[in-house]
């Protein structure tokens, strides 16, 4: 029977994994459990918000970043409970992983700095042109196929993975017509994302977000994270999650915090804002979860509206007709179906905080700007968007036991490792869920290569 030096399972992070790997003169496998992962895969949902510290597109914008920079935020953000093997892992090989995916995938990463992420000290998210996941992945998929670089499965499951002596023999893999067969490879990459469609997985470790509506992969059911612990693998952070409170109610698609960061605010179904919008978009899915009809609207301005279309998932969002635009206040208040008084109290508040004639009660700080008619309003709802924790890994991306040991061979990224964003919500800065699963990915096709060479 063929063998493989690296099977990847997973094509979403795993496919730059895969890819580097071949590279670096693997034989691989890459199979997929989805029959076009390219839509249905949690990446192809993203932003494509990339972080990387200390790249040339920081330096030809004048920003001065560091990974010690980028761990310090990682730290502060997640008041010091990130893994730690984890985070430098992630932020020491950020630079050179983004550069690679430019020069060597094609990727045409720009530093986004139209608005600033809550916790990033500096502008270091990349993203590219339209600012989807699908739109990062579309090169590089391009770019495997054309060069033929490894052989590809889809609609195949990783059921299990044959260890014999802390050591990968090979992964068993399930087609479509159910038929499992266990394929030789003395390594496995398990890219397979984490357990948000799992509801019995999330009632057992995350019940804060477990109720609210999930907007990731139909395919994220945690069974690496599975796999990994039958084989007595350690695992953390299951706790951790990525959550969101923009996603709009009238088109269920991404709204954004970029409405937020450039002054937007929030309020409930009574017109009134209930927490500081700028301390994180994801800590804000439970908050909002927790007001009447677990729904509230972003209030924006037409010059926020304009600067958010560079996003092409608001654009689709503002293009169903989900923002309710009116001329002043009151006529808005009316439209939403909000006390006028209320509504009208959050914009003097506002405004009082941009004037310096107030503190605001919740301490959101800054108000980038002060809203002009015509006002808009977004119905959102929160959701979750994808679980942080997953299986311990060393600096290489490999699988650790319980024991301290080392499965030899098997490795985890994105999803389906420890992420680098602690324990709940709060803890998740923009980019952590992409460079968890491109980085450790790539770390661990290089590892491989390294070992195929020796
Ligand atoms: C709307 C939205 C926006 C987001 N925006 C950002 C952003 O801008 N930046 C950011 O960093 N993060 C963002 N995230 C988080 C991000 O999506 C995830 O952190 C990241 O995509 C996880 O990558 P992954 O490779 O682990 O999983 P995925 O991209 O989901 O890839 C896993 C693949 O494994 C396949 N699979 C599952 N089980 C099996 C199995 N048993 N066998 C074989 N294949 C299997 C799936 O079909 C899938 O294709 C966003 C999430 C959402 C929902």
């Amino acid at each position: 029977m063929e063998k493989y030096d690296l099977v990847v399972a997973g094509a979403g992070g795993g496919l730059v994994g895969a890819i580097k790997a071949a590279q670096l003169g693997a034989k691989v496998l890459l199979i997929d459990a989805s029959p076009d992962f390219i839509n249905t895969c949690n990446t192809s949902m993203t932003s494509g918000m990339f972080p990387a510290s200390g790249t040339r597109w920081q330096k030809e914008s004048g920003v001065i970043d560091s990974p010690e920079n980028f761990v310090s935020d990682i730290n502060k953000k997640t008041k010091n409970q990130a893994d730690p093997v984890a985070t430098k892992a992630l932020t020491d090989v950020s630079v050179e992983l983004v550069e690679w995916m430019a020069d060597s995938l094609g990727v045409p990463w720009e530093l986004v700095t139209d608005f600033h992420y809550p916790g990033h000290s500096v502008d270091r998210c990349l993203s590219v042109p339209g600012r989807m996941g699908q739109l990062v992945l579309g090169p590089i998929w391009k770019e495997a196929t054309s060069k033929n670089l490894f052989e590809f499965r889809s609609n195949t499951r990783l059921v299990d993975v044959v260890i014999e002596d802390d050591q990968v023999v090979a992964a068993c893999v399930q087609n479509s017509a159910g038929v499992v067969e266990e394929i030789k490879t003395s390594n496995l990459l398990m890219a397979t994302n984490g357990y948000g469609a799992n509801q019995k997985l999330l009632l057992e470790h995350n019940t804060e977000i477990s109720y609210v509506y999930y907007h990731g992969s139909k395919y994220s059911k945690g069974e690496a994270l599975q796999i990994g612990i039958k084989h007595g693998a350690a695992f953390g952070y299951l706790d951790s999650y990525q959550g969101h409170a923009a996603i709009s109610s009238h088109a269920q698609t991404l709204v954004g915090w970029t409405t937020i960061m450039q002054g937007g605010f929030i309020v409930n179904l009574d017109g009134s804002r209930f927490g500081d919008e700028s301390a994180g978009y994801s800590e804000y899915a439970a908050i909002l979860n927790e007001e009447k009809g677990n729904a509230g609207w972003i209030i924006i301005d037409k010059e926020i509206d304009a600067g958010s279309m560079l996003f092409k998932e608001y654009e689709i969002t503002a293009a169903s007709g989900a923002v309710i635009w009116a001329d002043t206040v009151e006529e808005l208040a009316k439209l939403i179906s909000v006390p006028e008084s209320n509504l009208v109290s959050e914009f003097n508040n506002a405004n009082a905080v941009i004037n310096g004639e107030a503190t605001d009660r919740f301490g959101r700080e800054v108000f980038e700007k002060s809203l002009k008619a015509p006002f808009g309003a977004i119905k959102v709802r929160p959701a979750l968007f994808h679980t942080q924790g997953g299986l311990q890994v060393t600096q290489n991306a490999e699988v650790i036991k319980e024991s301290g040991a080392v499965i030899r061979g098997l490795f985890a990224a994105g999803g389906a490792a420890v992420g680098i964003s602690g324990h709940g919500s709060d803890g998740y800065l923009a980019g952590n869920g992409l460079l968890s699963a491109f980085g450790f990915s790539y770390i661990a096709a290089k590892e491989i290569g390294d070992r195929i060479k020796s």
